[in-house]
């Protein structure tokens, strides 16, 4: 049994971080409501994959990156015989405005710069995201290191105190991805590429 920490990101008090209107002129994807139906399809589908989920986040509204690391990292402390990992889950928006639709689209993951067990992790994902996702997904990587993950040192990923992988799953203002991650087959392939990703981890 290993443990998946979900970071989910953003919050219902999240400016920004949210889809043009949709045809309907009504609906959009809020980031923060997307990251928490990942976040629940991942609670449910976890027993399959023989992972413990633990929600770091299960408030509605934004808590701080240092506190989400907090979080994950007592935790860790508080159950010291478990292999925790860590999973950051965003949707990606390209251009100053989210509001605009945008031909950008795809999936990627980060790490913090340098090699850590983190990359390793992150690599897991992408084998996995590339078996759920549909065959046409565009796959974001960064292949100067020798794997395909990006790096930068964001403050969860940094402080966390096991593997931690921020993964970008798909831009929620360029329409096909937006619509993707508003279908129950797109939320439930998200899922299942993150508990198959750190099964891989583990076992591989
Ligand atoms: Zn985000």
């Amino acid at each position: 049994m290993y443990t998946l920490l979900i970071d989910n990101g953003h919050g219902s008090d999240t400016p920004g971080k949210r889809s043009p209107l949709l045809e309907d002129g009504r609906s959009r994807l809020f980031e923060w409501k997307f990251t928490r139906r990942v976040a629940q399809r991942i609670v449910e589908l976890a027993p399959q994959y023989d992972i413990k989920p633990v929600i770091l986040v299960p408030e509605d509204e934004d808590i701080s990156l240092s506190t989400r690391a907090t979080r994950a990292n007592s935790y860790i402390r508080s159950n010291p015989g478990e292999k925790c990992v860590l999973i950051s889950i965003h949707g990606n928006a390209f251009g100053k405005d989210s509001e605009v639709w945008m031909n950008a689209r795809g999936w990627e993951a980060w790490t913090t710069v340098g090699k850590t067990n983190s990359d390793k992790l992150a690599e897991c994902l992408y084998n996995a995201a590339r078996k759920f996702f549909p065959s046409d997904t565009k796959f974001r990587t960064d292949k100067s290191e020798g794997d395909q993950d990006k790096e930068k040192d964001f403050t969860v990923l940094k402080k966390a105190a096991c593997p931690a992988v921020l993964t970008e799953n798909f831009f929620f203002n360029n329409i096909e991805d937006c619509r993707y991650m508003l279908s129950y087959m797109g939320i439930d392939a998200i899922a299942r590429a993150h508990l198959a990703g750190t099964v891989y981890y583990f076992t591989m």
